[in-house]
């Protein structure tokens, strides 16, 4: 059976690719890889892991991903970008050769806007290295995808051209890219449609759509393609990606399984694992999805608030058309005491899906012992803030000691800031107009930053007064803009961590050499 007659359809995962090249959202290798764990447990078929020729950092993540989740039982396909030149397929190679299953993903414009301006070559010498890069990299491995860059405003009998000789070389994927969302759902998936009929062997690849949010349109055009044939969504967690986004992995599978009747296709996503992998992405980059966000969204299943247990199962019938717990959304609920063990502690944290070692696992149950002395209850979502914080905070070259702030009506706000710098313990003490101002004017001055603090905010991860706090800063050097998260019970503190998380952020952009300006489909 070939892919267009089977009725599953493979989410391909690019939250490491077009997501992270996005403003705001660059991960280091640690970071990646922590997402890349959670996709393996959400269960995408790929996960593009990064674009191997555009700097060493990126090289490094997508080798890393492909040689640890990669080699997992069962794991998912790793995938890499490269454009069509050979030595960014080589590249490519190099990086993703160490998974079970290797991709190799390669793209060129095809229209003719991109190959006047961008380009500046002629539609045969495209197409004549667009079949070279796919020959080259079925060289390497069988699992070659194809896009054609700016498909929806490619000619079209050219585009078809392209992808039938990208076949007969070998692709076995070609993914049709609305690289500028510019697609409207009637007109794609007719185009989509064409494809099909007019691409002769069309039906020896897998056909894919890649659909950005620049009219709000990315997840109709994605699911409407279904219907045109494609079995491959290339799609992010929270719908992160260049510009205003790509299309959200989470509305995609739900709608996929809310709505079998009418797509009549499957995936293979564990949709339990949906909520947890949103919340790790906004907490190690920052940044959270807003509250009415279909399906991760604060407020996505608040008609369940406030109503009695015995009414909920009757709301549900008439209301629910998905269940919180489908998405692995628990009702908030007490998990651990003060008086749990490490080996409690961290069964729960393999529960909801971290597995912490050494350094990172002393911190998080250091924390998570000082939270319960300080808070009564303990909720998973304090868990899991608690967690992938201690594991995107592994190998920094800052952190935060002791904090002690003398503030008050009468008091000039005064703060005493232990950090470790580089493993040694410095201290400074700094007067401010506020104790977060204090606290920071300290940091500043322990740290010698050059950088500027642009915004701030505060948000309670759990209800009630004894709630975790969590703070997120964004701060802005040399026109590199980060966001540096933190959470504890003692707001001043979560606010120093998310400080000190931002300055370790700029420090490891400073480490990281571009040495190509690609930025992909
Ligand atoms: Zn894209």
């Amino acid at each position: 059976m070939t892919e267009a007659a089977s009725d599953r359809v493979i989410i391909f995962d690019t939250t490491l690719r077009d997501g992270e090249q996005s403003p705001g959202f660059s991960m280091n290798v640690v970071e990646k890889l922590e997402m890349a764990r959670q996709l393996a447990r959400l269960n995408v078929d790929v996960i593009e892991a990064g674009f191997p020729i555009s700097s060493e950092e990126d090289f490094a993540a997508v080798s890393e991903v492909a040689k640890t989740v990669g080699q997992l039982e069962s794991p998912p396909s790793i995938c890499g970008l490269s454009r069509v030149g050979l030595g960014d397929i080589d590249r490519c190679w190099e990086a993703v050769k160490h998974a079970k299953k290797p991709r190799i993903h390669t793209f060129v414009a095809t229209s003719d806007i991109h190959l006047k301006y961008k380009l500046r070559k002629s539609r045969a010498e495209v197409m004549k290295a667009a079949v070279e890069a796919v020959r080259h990299g079925r060289g390497y491995c069988d699992d070659v995808e194809f896009s054609p860059e700016d498909a929806s405003r490619s000619d079209f009998d050219y585009m078809c051209e392209v992808l039938e000789a990208v076949i007969d070389a070998g692709a076995r994927t070609i993914n049709i890219p609305d690289t500028v969302g510019y697609a409207i759902p009637e007109e794609w998936v007719e185009r989509i449609s064409r494809i099909r009929e007019r691409v002769k062997n069309s039906h020896q690849a897998t056909l894919s759509v890649h659909c950005h949010n620049d009219l709000g349109q990315a997840v109709a055009n994605s699911l409407i393609a279904i219907r045109a044939g494609a079995r491959q969504i290339e799609c992010t967690i929270n719908g992160i990606g260049e510009r205003a986004g790509n299309a959200s992995l989470e509305e995609i599978v739900m709608a996929i399984r809310t709505r079998s009747d009418y797509f009549g296709v499957t995936t293979n996503v564990r949709t339990e694992e949906i909520y947890r992998t949103s919340k790790l992405l906004s907490h190690i980059t920052g940044v959270h999805v807003q509250p009415n966000k279909a399906v991760v969204g604060e407020n996505a299943f608040a008609h369940e608030a406030g109503i009695h247990q015995d009414g909920v199962l009757k709301a549900a019938i008439t209301y629910e058309i998905m269940t919180p717990q489908s998405i692995g959304r628990a009702s908030n609920e007490l998990v651990l005491g003060k008086h749990s063990g490490r080996h409690a502690f961290r069964e729960r944290l393999a529960e909801l899906g971290f597995e912490l070692e050494g350094e990172a696992f002393q911190e998080a149950f250091r924390r998570f012992k000082d939270l319960a002395d300080a808070k009564k209850t303990i909720f998973n979502e304090d868990l899991e803030a608690i967690a992938s914080d201690a594991v995107v905070r592994t190998d920094e070259r800052f952190s935060v000691k002791e904090v002690t702030v003398l503030s008050g009506t009468f008091a000039k706000p005064t703060a005493t800031v232990e950090l470790w710098i580089d493993k040694q313990p410095v201290k400074a003490t700094a007067l401010g107009i506020g104790p977060v101002d204090a606290v920071f004017k300290a940091i500043a001055e322990l740290t010698d930053t050059k950088s500027e603090l642009e915004r701030f905010h505060v948000n309670a991860i759990t209800g009630g007064m004894d709630a975790l706090g969590e703070v997120s800063v964004t701060v802005c050097e040399d026109g590199r803009r980060v966001i540096g998260n933190g959470a504890d019970p003692d707001i001043i503190v979560a606010s120093a961590r998310a400080y000190v998380h931002a300055l370790n952020k700029l420090e490891w952009h400073k480490r990281r050499h571009s040495v190509a300006e690609p930025k992909g489909i």
